[in-house]
């Protein structure tokens, strides 16, 4: 039976995460080396890879359906957009300041009646601060030129619905895609990457017949919650959250939050909402353009109803780490390990010459070369072969290549796996095809 150091242990701490990820090259603090601004991440080396993976793994589940269309709109839009959208009125968080330590807090985060929760202090009556961030356009800095960084991807993808609809020769329903970023002027940010001001949002708008939308729905809600399971989400940490009447927004028909089980708690990993036909009625009466769709076949006009997922690709991204993160042992024997399903991983071959002499470090880079072009892969050949694969380990390369003596002899390489530590000899001639196999059917 396995003793207790050597059992196997999930994330009990962020700040284990946030030490791993930066040591290793996977996020940074943005303008570190000024001290740092507030709630801004630079992505490092491995912090893009695994970005990238995940970006890809949304757009192709996405667009690689007959009934999705891609779009990448602007970050700055005409500023009747957010008008119509709701957000110049009403995208606001109650803000409290505690008149002693001068702290700020969301009202609705805290137990006001208990005063400051910092030092006890009194709070100030709550008062609505606008989450937009704001800019002028051109030279001029005057009311007029006001423009605002988006706070959501979503309005571009409304105001194009038309363009995409024409263009495309889309029949609803039909639904379009957009990866981007989003600022918001969080009160309080925090976290690490959970909540941020600049962040990046993969949404996808799904146009349908009003009638159909509950169907539609209750697809999308299963499908995205799957899309997580089938990227090694563990799914005792995924659940839906259903907003009751107090939470949902005054335009949604229905809302679940699709939650992880973070080290601080059940949070939102993303939203899937039933929208109505709030956004296009809007922007059909702020831009007093008709937005109906005209149905050819039943000869119907409708204006269509909107079933939205919106994923935060930063806060997949902390969830991937968080669920992918386990120790194994203690002290010297300590293993961390980032179990991260194959597609997602930012490395997925490490080729390590047993020892640094050049008998060996030529052919492996030779090897290493033969990959490059399919696949992220990294060389290694300083340290031990034992801490060359822990360090393998901590960044979650599922498989290891290492080339001995004996493989100049017998044509052979020894590969590691991360997550049962087994090691295969495997034939070079038949390194690539168990390499992708490998990969391909990962299970864990
Ligand atoms: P909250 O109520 O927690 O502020 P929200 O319900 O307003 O969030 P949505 O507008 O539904 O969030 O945003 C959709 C998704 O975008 C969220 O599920 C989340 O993954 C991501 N997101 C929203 N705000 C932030 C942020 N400040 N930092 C990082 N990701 C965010």
């Amino acid at each position: 039976m396995a003793s207790d150091s050597q059992k196997t242990r999930d994330l009990d701490d962020m700040q284990k995460l946030v030490s791993l990820a930066k040591r290793r090259g996977f996020v940074f603090q943005s303008s570190e080396i000024y001290g740092g601004i507030n709630a801004c991440w630079d992505y490092g080396p491995l912090g893009i890879e695994l970005k990238l993976n995940i970006k890809q793994a949304w757009w192709n589940s996405m667009t690689r359906r007959p009934d999705i269309e891609g779009l990448d709109a602007a970050i700055l839009m005409h500023p009747l957009v957010w008008k119509a959208s709701g957000h110049v009125d009403g995208f606001t968080d109650p803000l409290v300041d505690c008149k002693k330590c001068k702290n700020r807090f969301r009202a609705d985060q805290i137990d006001t009646s208990k005063g400051c929760p910092s030092c006890k202090g009194e709070l100030t009556e709550p008062r609505n601060f606008n989450l937009m961030f704001k800019t002028f356009m051109g030279p001029v800095e005057e009311d007029a030129a006001v423009v605002y960084l988006r706070p959501e991807t979503a309005q571009g993808i409304y105001v194009n619905f038309l363009n995409v609809h024409t263009a495309a020769r889309k029949k609803v329903p039909f639904g379009i895609a957009q990866i981007g970023k989003a600022f918001r002027n969080e009160i309080t940010p925090g976290n690490f990457i959970f909540r941020t001001r600049e962040f990046e949002q993969m949404e996808m708008q799904y146009f349908v017949k009003p009638g159909s939308d509950d169907e539609w729905m209750a697809s999308w809600k299963e499908r995205r919650l799957q899309w997580y399971l089938d990227h090694g989400f563990r799914r005792e940490n995924l659940q839906f959250h259903q907003h009751g009447k107090g939470e949902l927004a005054h335009y949604a028909k229905a809302a679940f939050d699709i939650q992880y089980k973070f080290p601080f708690g059940w949070q939102e990993l993303e939203g899937i909402h039933n929208r109505t036909d709030f956004d296009l009625g809007r922007h059909q009466e702020f831009a007093k353009k008709s937005l109906e769709y005209f149905d050819e076949h039943t000869k119907e006009k409708f204006l269509p109803y909107i079933i939205e997922t919106s994923a935060g690709c930063d806060r997949s991204l902390l969830a991937c780490l968080c669920d992918a993160y386990r120790e194994e042992g203690e002290g010297d024997d300590l293993r961390v390990v980032l179990k991260f399903h194959p597609k997602l991983a930012p490395v997925k071959v490490a080729f390590l010459p047993l020892s640094k002499k050049e008998e060996l470090t030529g052919p492996t880079q030779r090897l290493q070369q033969e990959f490059v072009e399919d696949m992220v892969t990294q060389y290694d050949e300083t340290a031990s072969i034992g801490k060359r694969y822990r360090r393998q380990d901590e960044i979650g390369t599922p498989l290891c290549v290492t080339f001995d003596f004996d493989s100049l002899n017998d044509k052979k390489v020894t590969v590691r796996h991360r997550d049962t530590m087994a090691q295969d000899r495997v034939d070079l001639t038949q390194l690539k095809d168990y390499v992708r196999q490998k990969l391909k059917n990962f299970s864990n």
